[in-house]
């Protein structure tokens, strides 16, 4: 990117809201039913008849504009906005206009240049439009379970200044709504969606240039590359004294290109007006009390709380608070063991590879918090070693159980009695003369072989701390006896 210019990016996300019903109408929002099968006269914009509001769905707005520091309007207006087309059976589409439910918050990221605020301009609910399916034949067909669902939109000030920081917003977003469990944040099904503003200017200079709007990128990934993309045609526009054309463009992932959609919208266009079917939404304070109360521990509260409780590296801290379940779990298992560390260990290798490969959620997860930290308890009081841990915990994930039931039942507790290791390391060394040579001779590679014949022989059972300690002072021994 030449380095005489800088973008300006604002973001406009919709978030499917995770509420039982649609917007205006009792049809289930539930994904994955066969078309048209979640729809009614309200939902199809029959004549006559009147949408009623989901008490649920503004509930989960309103909780969203807590966590973004937003204002909680006490009155909103729901407005129309009208247009054309084949999913939107209604010919409009209720949306709010002049007047939304949120306004005038803030998210503050971390980029690489530091902590930054990026202003919230507003949180409106509105209801989704169907789905045309493009791809069955010489058809498009409709199908309009979607249509109704409610959504809410989250617009920013162009506060953003990199693709990168667009990324970040957008994912500490995602995490948020799943944090409060309005929406499930799923990109490539559409449950969360992103359409990007991006102008660029030259640096220093404070009037914003003209803006496109880049739309359908279903992951975040695709949301940094297509902004990077179309950063870099409007500077080389700008830089052969071309203007950029103010417009809606279309990324398209596998080609890595932009494909213009439509010169966009003024927004009279859409001959916004206040929806007559509606009355004033008006939200008492007690009610914003109640659900300021729901909102719970957000995930930047988490990490820094993480960090002085547990002291664990930003790294793991990352990891555990991704998901709030998955920072539930965790400090389940430290409720019974005081190795922070090793209880994050253990979840970030063995169980979220095991979710991964599984497809699972934490929920699902066999080993209860308070038996992993029991496996942990028993390795740090040395009932058994790192590596036997291993093959205990793949046991209880077979068949949840306490893992000292399993160490006693297969007969694992470590061997750390020094008399019958020195033994047992003798006998080896016996068996092995040519090796101790080998060792002697300056190989000193060959004492691995010595600890791999030990702990073949104690079936892994021996304590590796001391037959390594006893090992050591023997070959040493030997050593000086040679010289
Ligand atoms: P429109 O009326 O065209 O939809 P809005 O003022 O509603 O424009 O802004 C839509 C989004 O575009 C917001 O996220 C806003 O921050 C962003 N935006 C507005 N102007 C610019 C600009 N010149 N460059 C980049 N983003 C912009
Ligand atoms: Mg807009
Ligand atoms: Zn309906």
């Amino acid at each position: 990117m030449n380095k005489r210019y800088e973008s300006v990016i604002g973001l406009e996300i919709h978030a499917q809201l995770l509420t039982e019903s649609k917007l205006f109408c009792g049809c289930s929002t539930k994904f994955g039913n066969p078309p048209n099968t979640n729809v009614c006269p309200v939902c199809l914009g029959h004549p006559g008849v009147l949408p009623v509001l989901n008490k649920k769905a503004v509930e989960f707005a309103i909780r969203m504009g807590i966590a973004t520091n937003c204002k909680i309007n006490q009155y909103s207006i729901f407005a129309r906005k009208n247009y054309f087309y084949p999913d939107l059976p209604k010919g409009y589409q209720i949306s709010q206009y002049e007047v939304p439910l949120c306004i005038d918050g803030y998210l503050e990221i971390e980029t690489k240049a530091g902590r930054r605020s990026v202003r919230i301009k507003r949180i409106h609910l509105e209801e989704d439009a169907g789905k045309s399916i493009h791809d069955q034949g010489n058809f498009t067909l409709i199908d309009y379970n979607r249509c109704g669902v409610p959504l809410i939109e989250i617009v920013t000030a162009p506060d953003i200044r990199t693709p990168e920081e667009a990324g970040k917003f957008l994912s500490d977003i995602r995490q948020i709504v799943k944090y409060l469990g309005i929406c499930d944040g799923n990109m490539e099904e559409g449950s969360l969606r992103c359409d990007a503003n991006v102008s660029v200017r030259l640096k220093g200079e404070s009037k914003l240039g003209t803006k496109t709007e880049v739309k359908n990128m279903n992951s975040i990934k695709n949301v940094i590359n297509a902004l990077s993309l179309e950063i870099q045609r409007q500077i080389d526009l700008l830089e052969n004294n071309e203007s950029v054309k103010q417009q809606t463009l279309l990324y398209n992932a596998d080609l890595h290109s932009l494909e213009p959609m439509r010169t966009k919208e003024e927004s009279h266009d859409y001959r916004y007006f206040p929806e007559p079917d509606l009355p004033i939404l008006e939200i008492n304070e007690e009610w914003i009390n109640e659900i300021t109360c729901q909102v719970g521990e957000l995930p930047a509260h988490k990490k820094l709380r993480f960090k002085q409780q547990y002291n664990l590296p930003d790294y793991d801290i990352e990891i555990l608070t991704t998901e709030k379940e998955y920072a539930d779990y965790f400090e389940e298992v430290v409720n019974f063991t005081s190795d922070y560390k090793s209880a994050s260990n253990w979840f970030m290798t063995e169980i979220l590879k095991i979710l991964n490969e599984k497809k699972n959620s934490i929920d699902r997860f066999p080993i209860k918090p308070e038996m992993l930290a029991e496996l942990i308890n028993l390795v740090n009081n040395q009932t058994i070693s790192g590596k036997i841990a291993k093959e205990v915990f793949n046991e209880m994930l077979e068949e949840p159980q306490s893992p000292y039931e399993v160490v006693k039942r297969k007969n694992l507790i470590q061997i750390s009695d020094e008399n019958i290791l020195i033994e047992l390391i003798q006998r080896v060394l016996d068996r092995n003369q040519k090796q101790v040579e080998q060792y002697l001779s300056g190989k000193e590679k060959v004492f691995a072989h010595f600890v791999g014949e030990i702990m073949r022989e104690t079936k892994g059972k021996a304590n590796p701390a001391i037959v390594n300690k006893i090992l050591k002072e023997k070959l040493s021994y030997l050593k000086k006896k040679n010289q």
